[in-house]
């Protein structure tokens, strides 16, 4: 396919041409003038002409014909993954949540200036997306922080972004050369982006498909946009070689220094290819930190709110939980419960305070029990606790306090005696304070104790 250049991206045009016959190599390039900043493009044909504004497709075919399609790019990943939070179409808004051009700008200190295009094609983003991996250039940044690129960017999918290295990448032609010559093609079609031209500024134009002349004649031009299908999808590349590679009949002796590993120059890694191991490692390591951290963070906070010994809301939490409900008084009434286990010294002085503490928690189990987005139960200090529960009346809080009470008279120890709690109860009102109301909670609990112990008393 040969294309002058979109005026829109190319997603729905790939995307149309999904369901061809799938053994159908599908590959092509946009035409484009010497200026690659230019929008002048045209193609033309025997029969119908000249136009700067079409498609031209080109069939190759035959009963003893072979085609094989691949794209060569040599640009590796470069440091952290980004997730495209925020696009519409072709323009890339956010990357992790940040304006697209802030990453640019942050991590490669590529300004928002007429050399924008320039400095990012030696940093396009490397793009996952129909299960294989894109270069895509920024054709343009935007005031409001977007960039503008060549095909759609699906929210969701995954970035990173790209270094070119002339060494790395000759390296990585190469070796993919080598893959080519397998094929042993009778000619190759090359596809390469003009961008790539740009970027090997003072060399020969075709400099990096040396490698290929030795495998057959080749022929093609530079671009302004490859496409290949790879695993059924036809998709966009940007900064990519684009090579079909025909052939008529059987293999033949594959030609040139196939199979020859240049042991010499692969031993021999550039410095920036390194250097960019090194970065992708040290943030790949930094990310995993940063995933433990968070576990930290997340324990840290849990452990800040929650009883060490019963798992229940310590008093800070339960304080506050009951300063916030007074505030929201005028919309939900609520009311306390205050439980404290009766005789306890005893169990201690009898049974040892091991013993003492697996009374508490038996106890804490049947608070655990009730709480559920209704009820809030904590650890008010050794062996009392403060149930929080909204939307409940001093009736129906009497009703719940009195069922805790005969569940956990019931509850067996395995080498104690049952135990007893007594338990006040009372409703907050409006003029409450956090101290006006725990003392009334605090009172009725007192008056419980005094009447007798085992019991629940309104105040
Ligand atoms: P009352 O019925 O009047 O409540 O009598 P009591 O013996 O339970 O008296 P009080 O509530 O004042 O006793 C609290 C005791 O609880 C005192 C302390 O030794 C014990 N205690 C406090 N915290 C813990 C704890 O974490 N584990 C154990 N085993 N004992 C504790
Ligand atoms: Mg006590
Ligand atoms: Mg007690």
């Amino acid at each position: 396919m040969y294309f002058t250049i979109p005026e829109e991206s190319t997603t729905c045009f790939c995307d149309g041409l999904k369901d061809i016959r799938p053994d159908i190599q599908i590959f092509g390039g946009v035409a484009c003038s010497d200026d690659i900043t230019s929008d002048d493009s045209c193609v033309f044909s025997k029969t119908d002409g000249f136009s700067e504004n079409s498609i031209l497709i080109v069939f190759y075919g035959g009963e003893d014909f072979y085609v094989d399609s691949i794209n060569v790019t040599g640009w590796k990943p470069l440091g952290r993954k980004f997730r495209v939070t925020k696009s519409e179409g072709s323009i890339l808004q956010e990357l992790d949540g940040i304006p697209a051009y802030d990453v640019y700008h942050k991590y490669l200190n590529i300004k928002n200036d007429e050399n924008f295009f320039y400095n990012t094609l030696e940093f396009p983003l490397f793009y996952e997306h129909n299960d294989t991996t894109i270069l895509r250039t920024p054709v343009a940044s935007n005031a409001d922080g977007s960039i503008t690129m060549t095909s759609d960017m699906d929210i969701g999918s995954v970035v990173r972004i790209s270094y070119g290295d002339p060494g790395t990448i000759i390296e990585s032609i190469k070796h993919d050369s080598r893959k080519i010559a397998e094929f042993a093609p009778d000619l190759l079609h090359i596809f390469s982006c003009a961008a790539r031209r740009t970027f090997w500024t003072d060399k020969e134009p075709t400099y990096e498909i040396e490698p290929f002349k030795e495998i057959s004649p080749s022929c093609g031009f530079f671009s302004h946009g490859e496409f290949l299908r790879t695993n059924g999808n036809l998709n966009q590349h940007n900064v990519t070689l684009v090579i079909a590679a025909m052939r008529e009949g059987e293999k033949k002796a594959p030609a040139g220094r196939m199979g020859r590993t240049d042991e010499h120059s692969l031993s021999k890694v550039p410095l920036v290819s390194r250097l960019a191991t090194f970065i992708s490692v040290t943030s790949l390591e930094l990310e995993d930190m940063n995933k433990k951290l968070e576990l930290v963070n997340e324990k840290l906070k849990t452990a800040a709110i929650i009883d060490g010994l019963t798992g229940l809301y310590n008093r800070k939490e339960i304080q506050s939980q009951i300063e916030r409900s007074l505030i929201k008084i005028g919309e939900e009434k609520f009311s306390l419960v205050m439980l404290d286990i009766d005789n306890f010294k005893q169990v201690n002085d009898t049974y040892g305070h091991q013993e003492g503490d697996s009374v508490i928690i038996g106890l804490a189990d049947i608070l655990h029990n009730e709480r559920s987005g209704h009820v809030s139960s904590g650890r008010w200090g050794g062996e009392e606790f403060m149930m929080l529960l909204h939307d409940t009346d001093a009736g129906a809080a009497a009703y719940i306090a009195d069922l805790i009470r005969q569940c956990f008279a019931n509850t067996v120890f395995p080498s104690i005696r049952p135990q007893t709690v007594s338990l006040g109860v009372t409703q907050a009102k409006a003029e409450d304070s956090l101290d006006t109301l725990c003392t009334r909670v605090d009172a009725a609990l007192y008056k419980a104790k005094k009447s007798g112990k085992n019991r629940v008393v309104v105040v």
